[in-house]
């Protein structure tokens, strides 16, 4: 286990305490998988750690990756078990972004020919090379000098 503890007011840490119900996928010591109550598609499954920590900046390295092997688990189990033709994997940080819940956590979706859905993806060229190479330089500034 982590020692970043639970957010008592936090319907994850709910779930992951079990004083909120939810049907389990797969848990181990450091993970919880369970069904989303609001699927995308019919499967789609929330892989987190069942320690409160958010944003993704902020999980330490070795919880991380003990969360995307699992995530990667969960993709395997949908493909097989469900048959599933394609998977998303997605991971909201922040309000702007989207994210509801602010409690970690990996979408894994099962995705079926014909299934329906689409993403709402609208891609926004850049106005020049010149911003492009402008904004890569501002995200450079911000890798810490070890990785
Ligand atoms: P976010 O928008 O934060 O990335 O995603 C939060 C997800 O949590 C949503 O897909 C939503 O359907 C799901 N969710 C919210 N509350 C509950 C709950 O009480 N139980 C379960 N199983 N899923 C929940
Ligand atoms: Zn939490």
């Amino acid at each position: 286990m982590y020692p970043l503890g639970m957010n008592s007011d936090c319907i994850f840490c709910k779930i992951v305490a079990g004083t909120l119900p939810c049907t389990r996928v797969y848990e181990d010591d450091d993970i919880l998988a369970f069904m989303d109550i609001g699927p995308i598609i019919k499967g789609h499954t929330l892989v987190i750690p069942k320690v409160h920590v958010d944003p993704i900046t902020s999980v330490p390295d070795e919880l991380l990756a003990t969360l995307i092997r699992i995530v990667r688990k969960i993709a395997g189990a949908q493909m097989k078990g469900l048959e599933a033709d394609g998977i998303n994997i997605t991971q909201a940080n922040g309000r702007v972004a989207g994210q509801v819940v602010p409690h970690l956590h990996f979408h894994v979706i099962p995705r079926f020919e014909n299934d329906g859905h689409s993403w709402n993806w609208n891609a926004h060229p850049y106005d020049s090379p010149d911003e492009m190479e402008g904004i890569a330089s501002r995200i450079r500034s911000g890798l810490p000098m070890e990785i």
